[in-house]
């Protein structure tokens, strides 16, 4: 299937499942405003889609051969499921557990359960649900090495680092960032827009008051 054809037809299964919003005012983790959302959450709540996706990334790895589907979060690891069920080579299934490093950067533990199964023989594809910095991704990679086996590839949903690059065959059904504003220029505050305060990240700070409104700023929308 032809690459822009199979992105358009993931992004709609995936906007199916409400993980994907458009045309509205959210505030992201970072604390940047953006018009767009993709909430990690609800993209693996319908078992049907998850799996329909999961044998995309499956067979765009079926030549490789696999013995473990390693994953952290979830999320990923829901989806990591569905992949190792639909690949040929029958892979294992493992999670590793996500935690923080002395600097803060993440890393990931494998449970001493699983570590017979990820050795210098063991050949991984790591599956990440949305990939935002590629930390996990490369803690796992990490990971895989210091056992002394192999990735042969990294299977994703959502790229939303377009420009990201790894040492192995990446391969993300949708590859897409979105624009993000800071709350000082952001046009949809600018606008009165309120923010949507079903998804995203609601910090302290409200939006910023629209000029010319004084006491009348964007307010939080309720709960449907
Ligand atoms: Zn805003």
């Amino acid at each position: 299937m032809e690459a822009e054809v199979l992105k358009r037809i993931s992004r709609g299964i995936i906007m199916r499942t409400g993980a994907y919003v458009t045309n509205d005012h959210f505030m992201i983790s970072s604390g940047r405003h953006a018009r767009e959302y993709v909430e990690k959450r609800l993209v693996t709540t319908e078992p049907a889609f998850t799996e329909g996706l999961g044998e995309i990334v499956a067979a765009h790895f079926a030549a490789s051969p696999v013995d473990v589907v390693l994953s952290s979060g979830i999320g990923a690891t829901t989806l990591g499921h569905c992949v190792a069920r639909a690949h040929p080579s029958r892979p294992k299934l493992l999670y590793a557990v996500k935690g923080k490093g002395k600097e803060g950067e993440t890393e990931v533990t494998l449970p001493r359960e699983f570590l017979p199964f990820l050795n210098p023989r063991s050949s991984a594809l790591i599956i990440e649900d949305i990939l935002t910095t590629g930390s996990t991704v490369r803690a796992l990679i990490r990971l895989v090495e210091k056992r002394g086996g192999r990735v042969v590839g990294i299977g994703s949903l959502w790229n939303r680092h377009p420009g990201i690059k790894f040492s192995c065959p990446f391969f993300a059904l949708v590859s897409q960032n979105f624009p993000t504003y800071s709350r000082d220029a952001c046009p949809l505050c600018e606008k009165g827009v309120p923010i949507n305060t079903e998804y995203g990240v609601i910090v302290g700070a409200p939006p910023r008051r629209v000029r010319g409104a004084p006491g009348k700023g964007p307010r939080s929308r309720a709960r449907r």
